[in-house]
């Protein structure tokens, strides 16, 4: 729902917006007859079945569950990000790398994601600049040495950025020296955050196995079961790696079946 032009979804050969795509998906599922809530869930139960799902003061039970709650970009916190992303600033250089073609832009952040992203993203732009808020990178050495060695790759060490410029799409940025606070501006067109990902698993704290540093919830291998018999996970909650909106489509459609396989074993 947060993107614009999504190019890589197979089957759309011209691309679709992000929300034209969330749509189709809706009307497909309700054409099969699924009834969609749309309301934040504030508590769950899963140590019996049914399960509980609930909203406020509503409750849902459920012979199985699918989580599917995804992860979120970090953001820098600063006002144009709302209004700027998918219009020049974007978390994602596998979704919008293309766009920038022949573009200056700059890459936010310290670790693999910034350096891969930036290394991706030298095919299209004529110019990346990482901005790192310190003088040195968290990366592995070897993406380190990868990006140190590419023409096209510039750095801007101990530098935050503190304000996107631009109305309707991004001008510029600018930046604030960590070490002795002076402010200068950055010129360029687009501006890639990576500075990490967070999975929405808070409600699932202590109830589902998940990844003790990151918060990924944990599935089996190739399947979508969690820790808890009945209850599965699929897309970016459980996907640190691919976070694409295909894989986690195609990962939904495993859960589907797991469920579905499950609920038929059960009496
Ligand atoms: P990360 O390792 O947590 O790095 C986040 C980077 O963003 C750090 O350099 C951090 O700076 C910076 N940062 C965080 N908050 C910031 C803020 N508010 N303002 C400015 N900078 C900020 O996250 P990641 O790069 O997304 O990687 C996550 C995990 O995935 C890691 O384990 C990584 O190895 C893995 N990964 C691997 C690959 C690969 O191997 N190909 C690719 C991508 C990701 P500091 O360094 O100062 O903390």
């Amino acid at each position: 729902m947060l993107t614009t032009e999504v190019e890589n979804f197979p089957g759309f050969r011209d691309g679709i917006m992000g929300p034209d795509l969330m749509a189709e998906m809706r009307a497909q599922a309700e054409r099969f007859g699924t009834e969609i809530l749309t309301d934040k869930v504030t508590a769950v139960d899963f140590s019996e079945r049914p399960f509980r799902v609930s909203v406020r003061d509503t409750e849902y039970l459920a012979r199985a569950v699918i989580v599917s709650t995804g992860a979120q970009s970090l953001m820098l916190g600063l006002e144009a990000e709302g209004r700027l992303i998918g219009h020049g600033l974007s978390t994602c250089a596998t979704c919008d790398g293309f766009f920038f073609r022949g573009h200056e832009i700059a890459v936010v952040g310290g670790g693999d994601s910034a350096i891969e992203e930036a290394t991706f993203l030298t095919k299209f732009a004529d110019k990346v600049t990482i901005v790192h808020r310190r003088d040195e990178l968290r990366a592995s050495k070897i993406m380190q040495d990868r990006a140190f060695a590419n023409p096209k790759i510039e750095f801007k060490w101990n530098s935050q950025v503190t304000q996107v410029f631009g109305d309707t799409s991004v001008t510029g940025l600018e930046l604030v020296d960590t070490v002795d606070g002076t402010v200068s501006t950055l010129e360029v067109t687009g501006l890639f955050i990576a500075i990490g990902h967070r999975p929405n698993t808070d409600l699932f704290v202590g109830k589902l196995a998940m990844n003790p540093d990151t918060g990924y919830l944990v599935t089996q291998p190739d399947s979508s079961r969690t820790d808890v018999e009945g209850v599965f996970a699929c897309g970016d909650v459980q996907d640190d790696v691919y976070r694409q909106a295909i894989t986690a489509a195609g990962s939904g459609c495993m859960a589907a079946i797991d469920a579905e396989r499950w609920l038929e074993h059960q009496e």
